[in-house]
């Protein structure tokens, strides 16, 4: 995926930028290309990038260690300020307040915007934080010592629940 020098966008016919893609991405292992469209907008002060996109991917389930194969997809659109000022951490406008906002991405206006690096991110979001493939027979895997375990917990709680009557 080529970067989008942007300038260029203010050229394009209503300043933006919009294409297809089905590619796979570098560093982001999936089973199948990635596919999906993305659109940049120049609003002058800010890009608005959109993007549409899925994949299938092998993920470990976080319960019963099993890999298993998710769909992942995500539909997702960020805003991006132009602006040179932000670039040195040190150097932020003290009278200024410090929202949010600020602390979002920004790039300059006469830069490039890496598209290949922007979808990377936005798949690594949409990843689950919690990866559970959610097949019937998923439990955590056991050991073999641990039905004894088990059965001398409830014998625990059997004599305890004898006591009570
Ligand atoms: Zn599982």
């Amino acid at each position: 995926m080529e970067r989008i020098y942007i300038p260029q966008l203010l050229k394009m016919p209503q300043q933006m930028d919009k294409f297809t893609f089905k590619e796979n991405i570098k560093g982001f292992k999936t089973l199948t290309p990635i596919k999906g469209s993305l659109a940049v907008y120049h609003r002058g002060g800010f890009l608005e990038v959109e993007l549409t996109a899925d994949t299938i991917l092998t993920l470990k389930c976080d319960r019963c260690l099993k890999t298993f194969n998710h769909r992942l997809e995500v539909d997702t659109s960020e805003i991006i300020w132009l602006s040179d000022q932000f670039e040195d951490p040190d150097n932020l406008p003290l009278e200024r307040e410090i929202s949010g906002d600020d602390l979002c991405e920004s790039l300059p206006p006469d830069g490039y915007f890496e598209v290949q690096s922007w979808i990377y991110e936005q798949l690594s979001l949409a990843l689950p934080l919690r990866q559970l493939c959610n097949n019937e027979d998923c439990e955590p895997p056991t050991i073999d010592e641990s039905s004894t375990i088990t059965d001398s917990r409830w014998a625990a709680l059997t004599a305890l629940k004898s006591l009570g009557e």
